[in-house]
Parts: structure tokens; C-alpha cells; sequence
């Protein structure tokens, strides 16, 4: 009898650190494995923050920190947003957690009550659907292509909408696919979503600074909707700081306040050393990180070359974040001689096998026709890796 509660039953493992644990196991096992699964920068967190985390021990700041974090913190987030997004948020509009991640749950759980729908375009972030699901929420798929940039139309989201959505989720830059979307595309969704009064926007820009071609746009720029979006963002990413485990949001008042009784309950404050070593990260001007994005674009218009050699797959030019998103319909049907490959689960165990290359399948981003490749590592290992995948799908008949 499994005595695990039905929630816990009905949540699946999350698909990105389901296989970058695999990757790590076979590593461990004497596989010489290289790992494109998950999704977090190469670079260890700069000098000037880890001097930050070194002082605040000396320092003794080893109590716990008010829950939604320390004042300093707050209000130098709250500079941030108006600094580089020319957004105003007031202190006590802000919640640090610990990581994203949290802040994310924080806002579905505040929201979201059993039965109420979620618009969420597809592809979209793996932890999305079970949180919504974990809240006894019900999501609502919005199908995108990669011949649309992988990109919602503001009819596609008007079209979503019943008299029991409550909130719409999506990233931008986003995860898995890279598109960003822009000010006049983020105007016409929110102007179909501003009739609506009951939903809620959380706008996920956690890869704002990696971002190349395009200027990040924040829905919550339109005064219009602004009372009803969230903004979660963090330190992950922008400033190398995966470990940490810093997050936070931006939102109205009365969200916040849910969010800060929410992690009352679950985890109290996020780490307070974390939070003085986040306090120098977003007090910083971001320019002085710049050189990470710099090799992040570099990386991306290696791989996109080198891809461009491997016959079969299609993709679009990704203008953030890091990953590759291909449609890989193309393999499917074929063999290897022993299996056939009937979808992107399959391909993607394949080349594990095969190429000893991880990857995630698409189907953990809510599409199955691709696979994502996260190029967050040196070029040698991308160099070599394509190499390693062009040559086991060419042996796919
Ligand atoms: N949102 C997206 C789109 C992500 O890719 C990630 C990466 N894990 C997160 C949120 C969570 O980030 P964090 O490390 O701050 O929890
Ligand atoms: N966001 C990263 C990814 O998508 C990290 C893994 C995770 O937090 O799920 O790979």
C-alpha cells in the first residue's frame, strides 16, 4: 500500500534535475557523460559577492532575517526595479524567498484556489504545471510553435480565457525556448487580460539580463495592469548565483503580504548570508556582470552554427536566456537498428546512450515535438557534445 499522500503521488519529479541527477549518476559510474540538462550559469558567483557573504559572517548576521527579508535588501531591490526597469515598487512591495523557485509557489498558493484555471503558453518552465496542480489548480495550455517563435498570440490568450481563470504564467526571456517577448506583444495580451478583473499576471523575468538581440520588457511597465501582475525575478542567472538560492517579487501590497505569511509557515527568511551576498549582486550596476552575457551570446551563435550542420532538426534563433529548443519530429519513426524512436523522451535517451549527451525532453516543458539543450558550459564541451549528436543521429535510419 502506498501510504504517501495523494499529492505527493500525483506530483512528478521535476524533468530538468530528474536528469541532470542521472547524468551525474552515470558520471559517477565512470560514464564519460556531458551533461546539457540543466539550466545554470558556468561561472562561479564574482569575487565582489562572495567578499559580500564572507563579511556579513564576520559581521555576524547569523540570526534569523525578517521573513520577507532585510530592509537593505528590499530597498535595494526596490532601486533596482526602478533603475533598470523604470518600475516603481516600495519596499514593503517586495518578498525575497529562497530562490525563484519559492517565490513562484509563494504566488500560486496565494492565488490559486482548487478548481481555478492557469493560462500558461507552452513551451513553458517544467515547475509551472505541477505547482498549479499541487494547488489544486487546473492549467490551460496555450500551443506555440516554432514557427511562431514559440510566442502566444494576445487571441490565443483571449481565446484561453473562462470565467474561471485566475492567474497567467508565462517567461520571458523564456525557458525552455529563449524568445523574449516585446513591449507591443505584452500590450495586446494585457489589454485582452484587463477586462477580466478576477486575473492575475506572474510575469517570470528571472533571465532578464540574459538577454541579446532584444531589450527586456516588463509587462507591469502598462499602469493599466500593473495592480494585478507579479514580477518574479532573482539573482540565479543574472549574477551566477544558482547555490544561493535567492529569489524574489514584485507586487501589489496585499500579494506580498500573502506571500511573506506564506513563507512564514514554510521556511521562514532565505538564508541570511545569501541575502547580504544578493544585496551587493542587485545594488551593483548589472554592466559590471555584463561579461557573462557576453560568452552567453557568443556560446549561443556557436552552437546555432554548429547545429545548423546536423541535418533534420528545426529551430529558431533564440534572443535569450540559454538553451536551444529544436523540433525534433524529424527523427521520429526512425531506428537505430534496436528501438524506434517515437518521441522526444525517446531521442533524448537515445543520445544519452548513444552520445552520452543529456538533454530534456520537450515533453517536460508541455512539448513533445522538442528537446532542449542548455549551452551554459564551455565551448569546448558544446563543441564537443554537437559533434557527439551529430554523429549518433546520423546513424537514426
Ligand atoms: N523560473 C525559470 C524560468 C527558471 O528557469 C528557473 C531556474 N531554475 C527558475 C524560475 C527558478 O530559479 P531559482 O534558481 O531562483 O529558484
Ligand atoms: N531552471 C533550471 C533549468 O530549467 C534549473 C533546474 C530547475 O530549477 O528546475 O534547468
Amino acid at each position: 500500500m502506498n501510504y504517501l499522500s495523494k499529492r505527493i503521488n500525483d506530483l512528478e519529479e521535476s524533468a530538468t534535475i530528474a536528469m541532470a541527477r542521472l547524468s551525474r549518476e552515470l558520471q559517477e559510474q565512470g560514464h564519460d557523460i556531458i551533461s546539457l540538462s540543466l539550466g545554470e550559469p558556468d561561472f562561479v558567483t564574482p569575487d565582489d559577492i562572495r567578499e559580500a557573504a564572507k563579511k556579513a559572517i564576520d559581521d555576524g548576521f547569523t540570526f534569523y532575517p525578517p521573513i520577507a527579508g532585510y530592509a537593505d535588501l528590499r530597498k535595494a531591490i526596490s532601486e533596482k526595479f526602478k533603475r533598470e526597469n523604470n518600475l516603481d515598487y516600495k519596499p514593503e512591495q517586495i518578498v525575497v524567498s529562497t530562490g525563484a523557485k519559492q517565490s513562484i509557489a509563494n504566488v500560486i498558493l496565494s492565488l490559486v484556489n482548487p478548481g481555478e484555471e492557469v493560462i500558461v503558453p507552452a513551451p513553458y518552465w517544467v515547475s509551472y504545471s505541477q505547482m498549479i496542480q499541487l494547488a489544486g489548480g487546473i492549467p490551460v495550455y496555450i500551443d506555440t510553435t516554432v514557427d511562431n517563435d514559440f510566442k502566444p498570440t494576445a487571441q490565443q490568450v483571449k481565446d484561453a480565457i473562462t470565467p474561471k481563470t485566475k492567474l497567467f504564467i508565462f517567461s520571458s526571456p523564456c525557458n525552455p525556448t529563449g524568445s523574449i517577448f516585446s513591449k507591443e506583444e505584452l500590450k495586446a495580451i494585457a489589454e485582452v487580460i484587463l477586462p477580466h478583473p478576477q486575473i492575475y499576471i506572474l510575469s517570470d523575468e528571472i533571465y532578464e539580463h540574459i538577454r541579446f538581440e532584444a531589450d527586456h520588457e516588463s509587462i507591469a511597465q502598462f499602469d493599466f495592469i500593473k495592480d494585478r501582475v507579479v514580477i518574479v525575478n532573482g539573482v540565479s542567472k543574472g549574477y551566477a548565483m544558482t547555490g544561493w538560492r535567492i529569489g524574489y517579487i514584485g507586487a501589489p501590497v496585499e500579494i506580498a503580504k500573502a506571500c511573506d505569511k506564506m513563507q512564514g509557515q514554510f521556511t521562514s527568511a532565505p538564508c541570511s548570508i545569501a541575502q547580504k551576498a544578493a544585496l551587493k549582486a542587485v545594488s551593483t550596476e548589472w554592466s559590471h556582470y555584463e561579461f557573462m552575457r557576453e560568452s552567453f551570446l557568443r556560446r549561443r551563435d556557436m552552437v546555432l552554427e554548429l547545429m545548423q550542420d546536423i541535418p533534420g532538426w528545426k529551430f529558431n534563433k533564440p534572443k535569450g536566456a540559454f538553451y536551444v529548443f529544436p523540433d525534433v519530429t524529424y527523427f521520429f519513426g526512425k531506428t537505430d537498428g534496436e528501438a524506434v524512436i517515437k518521441n522526444a523522451t525517446d531521442l533524448c535517451m537515445y543520445l544519452l546512450k548513444d552520445a552520452k549527451v543529456s538533454l530534456v525532453t520537450g515533453e517536460a516543458f508541455g512539448d513533445p515535438r522538442c528537446v532542449r539543450i542548455s549551452y551554459a558550459t564551455s565551448d569546448d564541451i558544446l563543441r564537443e557534445a554537437l559533434k557527439r549528436i551529430k554523429e549518433s543521429l546520423a546513424k537514426l535510419k
